[in-house]
């Protein structure tokens, strides 16, 4: 064990079971989730091998395949998508969209006879399905797909067609190799009319010999930034005939005689989507935190330059420039892991009001909610998984090191499931329509109602705070919302002025836009930083482990505050020399926080051969491990090089070079 970290681990304030047990939320949880990982450890065909890094896509495609009927093996997946056990892949398993999209579709839009028919073949994975709506033309904008689904009455059937290169299906994850269904994503034609977009079931491979079907022409899109141990997929559907009853009809249906009818909420779709969101914001902090033990471990143990007594080096993670690299991002990883539990939470309550009693009331504000948290825990997440990489000077740069997977696993988090600029503009409509209703008088949801804040912002008030420390968790809390509210009242302003003189739609898309992304961005801010703080009040009885969460809870809003203070600064609610104040109290805190980084870190339990990286070791012992790998894992001190210098490189010295191009 190295030194730096056993002293490290000595001078803690807090007890690390009892973060854990914050984290994983009961004793039970986090006992399940240490057993599982300590298990897939040490299973030979789960373990995570080194020497796997150097590998083509094609070999890494089947030892994933093969890791995954093992992963069925040991743990039930098809009953819940949501097993965080997964953590030890990065959500790079094949079959993985069956179960986190395939079947959550099927399983909401499909009426009780479809569920009969499908659910038991897709639960013993006979039935392996993709989620095929992007196109090569079309991905954000959903309503101008072009695959067109047209009914036969004669037939009784439906046939898929990609009418032009743009509406061939492009992204789907599975979709080339592994499965052999897809919902497909279509326009509905009736007699000729286009009904809109609608979800069928096309089977695109045989259950037994999985040849691919007659009418389907499919393939792999190639090496890309994530998602390399698994494909995605392009398809083109030419004629291809499906049942009546393979549309997904629980409330849209097409009768035998090619009418149209609607048979309950459409927005029982969104309701489906966000359910899918809601796991997004729980892989957003999972890959940070992954990220963050591996950059904090490092600084501990790695020294550079003598302190003055010229013996001893210091640890970078004594300065504070380090410190403000990492423990800004510890305290995001906290407020975002409560942030995602509340809207998960929200979540669950409006599909269960949808399911039981069509009651949609909370749809809206779910919706909003979850936009952001998918738009910015994911910015949030991705770029700080490359700052902790960067915060590890050169052997960041390795994949021994652990980030380069961590990353390419985690980046189109991004851009799948809603580009984040689209979400945030989702965002950005709702607190707009907000701010529309308050003027008018109705109750707003409890994570916009602070805007009504703004009154006191119009009426030229100023925030009176003269010494750091009175900046508290509450005066934080406020000066997020003023900043909010002032935001979106700015965007607000610009859209509905510039609707008066261009249109609210040109204004909206080539006026406001960065105004209403900014407020979107305030607005979720204020909502991670409340449940934050919510949830340190509500949950954490122990004293010590209260200060430091308290602590880490200011330095996430002061932090945000110091990121994007143009609300608090053009409304003159806070002065500039007021915001001195913040600067200060931020490096008071990063110095408060600095001795429990690693007890911090060590409370989320990863074992090494989840992390995977030579640099996070749970000893210390970086050096040892990392030569290690270098010498015994890597593929190419394995090779012999002779032919190559032979052919190549000898030949060098014999080369008859041209004059050299004059400089210009
Ligand atoms: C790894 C990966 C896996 C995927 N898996 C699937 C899958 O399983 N199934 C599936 O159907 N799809 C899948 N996708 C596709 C993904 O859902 C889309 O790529 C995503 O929704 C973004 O759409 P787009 O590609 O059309 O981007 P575009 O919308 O073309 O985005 C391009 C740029 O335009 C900007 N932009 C677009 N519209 C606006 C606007 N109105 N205002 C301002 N800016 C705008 C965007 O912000 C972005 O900067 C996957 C993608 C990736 C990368």
């Amino acid at each position: 064990m190295s030194l730096s970290l056993k002293e490290e681990r000595n001078r803690l304030s807090f007890n690390i079971r009892d973060l854990s047990i914050y984290i994983y939320e009961t004793e039970e949880r986090f006992n399940a989730m240490m057993e599982g990982l300590k298990k897939m450890g040490e299973d030979p065909i789960l373990h995570n091998d080194p020497s796997t890094l150097g590998k083509s896509r094609i070999e890494l495609f089947k030892i994933y395949a093969e890791k995954n009927k093992r992963f069925h093996e040991l743990f039930n997946l098809t009953e819940g998508n949501s097993n965080p056990l997964k953590v030890h892949f990065g959500n790079q398993l094949p079959t993985s969209l069956s179960v986190f999209m395939f079947q959550p579709y099927v399983q909401h839009l499909g009426t009780d006879e479809q569920l009969k028919k499908w659910m038991p073949r897709i639960i013993s994975m006979e039935v392996i399905g993709a989620y095929a709506q992007t196109e090569l033309g079309h991905g954000s904008d959903v309503r101008s797909l072009e695959t067109t689904a047209a009914f036969d009455p004669q037939t009784d059937s439906f046939i898929i067609n990609s009418p032009t290169l743009t509406s061939t299906k492009f992204w789907p994850g599975d979709l080339a190799i592994v499965a052999n269904h897809v919902i497909c994503s279509a326009q509905l034609i009736l007699n000729g009319e286009n009904k809109g977009v609608y979800g069928f079931i096309v089977p695109i491979r045989d259950t037994e010999t999985h040849r691919v079907l007659p009418g389907i022409e499919l393939g792999d899109l190639g090496e890309k930034v994530g998602f390399n141990t698994k494909d995605n997929g392009y398809c083109k559907f030419n004629n291809v005939k499906i049942p009546r009853e393979n549309m997904l009809m629980k409330y849209a249906k097409v009768t035998k005689k090619g009418e149209f009818q609607r048979t309950g909420d459409e927005r029982v779709g969104f309701a489906v989507m966000m359910q899918v969101r809601d796991l997004l914001g729980y892989a957003s902090w999972r890959a940070l935190a992954h990220a963050l033990i591996i950059a904090v471990r490092y600084s501990v143990v790695r020294t550079q330059f003598k302190l003055d007594d010229g013996l001893a080096e210091r640890k970078v993670m004594d300065y504070q420039l380090q410190q403000d690299k990492l423990i800004p991002l510890l305290a995001a990883e906290f407020a975002m892991h409560a942030g995602a539990k509340k809207v998960s939470l929200m979540t669950q309550e409006n599909l269960k009001n949808i399911n039981e009693k069509q009651d949609f009331s909370m749809m809206k504000d779910c919706h909003a909610t979850l936009c952001g948290t998918k738009a910015f825990y994911s910015y949030e997440a991705d770029a700080g998984v490359n700052k902790a990489r960067l915060a590890c000077g050169g052997h960041g740069y390795l994949s021994y090191s652990g980030f380069t997977n961590i990353w390419r696993e985690f980046s189109p988090t991004v851009t799948y499931e809603g580009d984040n600029t689209i979400m945030a503009l989702q965002v950005a409509r709702y607190l707009i329509n907000c701010l529309q209703k308050l003027k008018k008088g109705t109750k707003l949801h409890e994570n916009v109602s602070y805007l009504i804040l703004l009154q006191e912002i119009l009426s030229k008030q100023q925030c009176q705070v003269k010494k750091t420390d009175e900046l508290d968790v509450d005066l934080v809390l406020k000066l997020l919302q003023i900043n909010s509210a002032f935001l979106t009242y700015r965007a607000a302003k610009t859209l509905l002025g510039g609707a008066k003189e261009h249109g609210f739609k040109e204004t909206w898309d080539k006026k406001a836009g960065i105004k209403l992304v900014e407020a979107a961005r305030a607005h979720t801010s204020v909502y991670t930083y409340h449940a934050f703080l919510q949830r340190i009040e509500s949950e954490i009885k122990c004293p010590n482990l209260k200060k430091l969460m308290l602590n880490l809870c200011l330095l996430y809003g002061i932090q945000k505050l110091l990121e994007q203070p143009l609300g608090l600064l053009q409304s003159e609610y806070l002065t500039g020399k007021q915001s001195i104040l913040l600067q200060d109290k931020k490096e008071e805190l990063l110095e408060k926080i600095r001795p429990d980084v690693v007890g911090i870190v060590d409370a989320f339990g990863y074992p090494d051969n989840t992390l995977r990286s030579a640099l996070g070791v749970y000893d210390g012992n970086v050096y040892e491990t990392l030569m290690k790998m270098v010498t015994e894992n890597n593929e190419f001190n394995k090779v012999d090089w002779t032919e190559t210098f032979e052919k190549s490189l000898k030949p060098l010295r014999f080369v008859k070079r041209p004059p050299p191009i004059p400089r210009l």
